[in-house]
């Protein structure tokens, strides 16, 4: 495949292909000479046919690419995978894009070794859930300068359909950790909102269908409720041990501002107890907790 003005054809390596990622890079089939890796080897293959692309078996492979976009766990996960691998791996003038939902200082950290390398690196999470991810709808927060921003633009055009440039390096990691502690703080309330709701007598599917399209309607009363939480599936698949990790990462970051918060502080304990209490769950688990707490 040739590269184009377009950022079409260029070879792409994308490591991580979980709940998230397999979804994402089925969209750069037919744009990108695409391989792609992750620790679970029927991943890899899956991911391989869904875009079209190169299943390889570790990152080492992926020498020529001139980008690579990374949807891992957690930071600690993609510190290890930039620095003992990719770094190690990449030619000078690469461009990695970590997708993943990353601590902030440590995505400038990294930024900052990779130009040792004379290697980019820029953050740019997505939300909209594994429904975004699958309809190439996400919404993506950018952090990194603005050239690189623009570099990484056509393949981020693909995944998402508002793609925002926010910041410097970090900002977007920024932005996601603190969306999503306002979504997990959302999802609590809503919670304790119909599990009273239902205790009272109200029909959790008519309150939905009120709530939804009402002032106290939000995105985990348009996705979650009618995916996972209505139909009892608790599935959404958005792992809790996930949405703890950014509810964290977005507490440091609000320590250090100095502004106090009451709900968001609340908000962060819960979490934290319900990761102890239910380790494997998806987020919803802390709507099921909820429930039965309130002995239903
Ligand atoms: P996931 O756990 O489903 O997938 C992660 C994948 O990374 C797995 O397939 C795992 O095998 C692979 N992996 C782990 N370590 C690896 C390594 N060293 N090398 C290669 N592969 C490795 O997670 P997900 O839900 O796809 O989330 C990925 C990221 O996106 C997270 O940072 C998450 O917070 C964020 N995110 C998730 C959602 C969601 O709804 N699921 C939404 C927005 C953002």
């Amino acid at each position: 495949m040739g590269q184009n003005n377009n950022g079409a054809g260029q070879k792409v390596g994308f490591v991580g292909l979980g709940a998230m990622g397999s979804r994402m890079v089925a969209h750069l089939k037919g744009f990108a000479d695409v391989q792609v890796f992750d620790l679970d080897v029927a991943r890899r293959e899956q991911a391989a046919a869904s875009a079209g692309g190169e299943a390889v078996a570790s990152i080492s492979a992926m020498a020529d690419a001139q980008v690579v976009i990374l949807m891992l766990p957690d930071s600690p996960i993609v510190d290890k995978v930039l620095r003992n691998e990719l770094l190690k791996t990449l030619k000078s003038g690469a461009l990695v894009i970590d997708m993943s939902s990353s601590t902030p200082a440590n995505t400038i950290e990294n930024a900052k070794l990779a130009k040792q390398h004379g290697i980019t690196f820029i953050d740019a999470p997505v939300s909209g859930g594994i429904g975004g991810a699958e309809s190439g709808k996400l919404a993506i927060m950018a952090g990194g300068e603005a050239a690189d921003f623009a570099r990484a633009l056509p393949l981020l055009n693909r995944m998402g359909t508002k793609v925002v440039h926010v910041g410097p390096v970090g900002s977007g990691h920024a932005v996601k950790a603190l969306n999503n502690l306002l979504g997990a703080t959302i999802l609590v309330a809503t919670s304790e909102i119909f599990a009273a709701g239902e205790k009272f007598g109200l029909d959790p599917a008519v309150m939905h269908q009120v709530i939804d399209a009402s002032s106290g309607g939000s995105f985990m009363t348009a996705q979650a409720w009618p995916r996972a939480v209505l139909p009892k599936t608790w599935n959404f698949g958005f792992a809790m041990q996930l949405m703890n990790k950014d509810v964290g990462i977005a507490m440091s970051l609000i320590e250090s501002t100095g502004v106090k918060t009451v709900l968001c502080e609340a908000n962060a304990a819960l979490w934290a107890k319900a990761v102890k209490e239910t380790p494997g769950a998806d987020m919803t688990g802390i709507t099921k907790g909820i429930r039965e707490a309130a002995g239903l």
